[in-house]
């Protein structure tokens, strides 16, 4: 199952895909998560990395395309992946056709998660992550069990740079003016669903449940 989550920042593409990574047995290919590593792990690029995601721009195309490709070509996307944050402009969405195509591996479904202004700015502003594994919480609609301390290994949770008021709003400047493109490209391509990303994500991932049975059949991990 190759699958791609479309959708604004704050739209719960990443809280969906880690709740379908566990039922599909494919890995969550979260493009943020995978350049936030390569700051972390001191890459050459990583300043120039931080320096555009920090300010709420996209990385050039070219660079994430390389990454990405890379990442998905890896063996353990031999049976699929849920890609999350990628692609985010057209130019990408080429590039990763072009590759797709050449190994006969194409995309199967694209899941479009909408939602509003004002549920996009609440979730990111009450996110927090873990800066040592890159969990997700929000301090009311999904609090660790410790307050302030990721489940996973107790390091202290803290607020992403780009949540930051200022920097959402160059996001979503970012995410109308090039990824909403793809809505078009995508949506005229076939197997292509929108979901109500304003939904609690049981609901939302119930809709997509629905939505993979409908379109592959009996989907026997759902
Ligand atoms: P995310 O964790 O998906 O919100 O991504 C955080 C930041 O990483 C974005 O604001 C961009 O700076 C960068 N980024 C992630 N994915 C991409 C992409 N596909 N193209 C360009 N930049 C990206």
């Amino acid at each position: 199952m190759r699958l791609i989550l479309l959708g604004p920042p704050g739209a719960g593409k990443g809280t969906l895909a880690g709740r379908l990574t566990d039922c599909l047995s494919v890995p969550h290919l979260s493009s943020g998560d995978i350049l936030r590593a390569q700051v972390r792990q001191g890459s050459d690029l990583g300043p120039a990395l931080q320096k555009y995601m920090e300010s709420g721009q996209l990385v050039p195309d070219d660079l994430i395309v390389k990454v990405m490709i890379s990442r998905v070509t890896q063996p353990d996307c031999a049976a699929g992946f849920i890609l999350d944050g990628f692609p985010r402009t057209l130019p990408q969405a080429q590039a990763l056709n072009d590759q797709l195509t050449e190994v006969q591996a194409p995309i199967d479904m694209v899941i479009y998660l909408d939602a509003g202004e004002q549920v996009i700015i609440s979730r990111l502003a009450g996110r927090r992550v873990c800066p040592l594994c890159d969990a997700n919480y929000h301090i009311e609609t999904m609090p660790p069990a410790t307050s302030g301390k990721c489940d996973r290994d107790g390091t202290d949770l803290q607020a992403r740079p780009d949540d930051a008021p200022q920097v959402i709003r160059t996001r979503l400047q970012e995410y109308s003016r090039l990824t909403e493109p793809l809505l078009e490209y995508y949506g005229t391509a076939g197997r292509f669903a929108r979901l109500d990303g304003n939904k609690d994500i049981e609901e939302v991932f119930g809709q997509a449940q629905e939505v993979l049975t409908k379109t592959f059949g009996c989907v026997d991990e759902l």
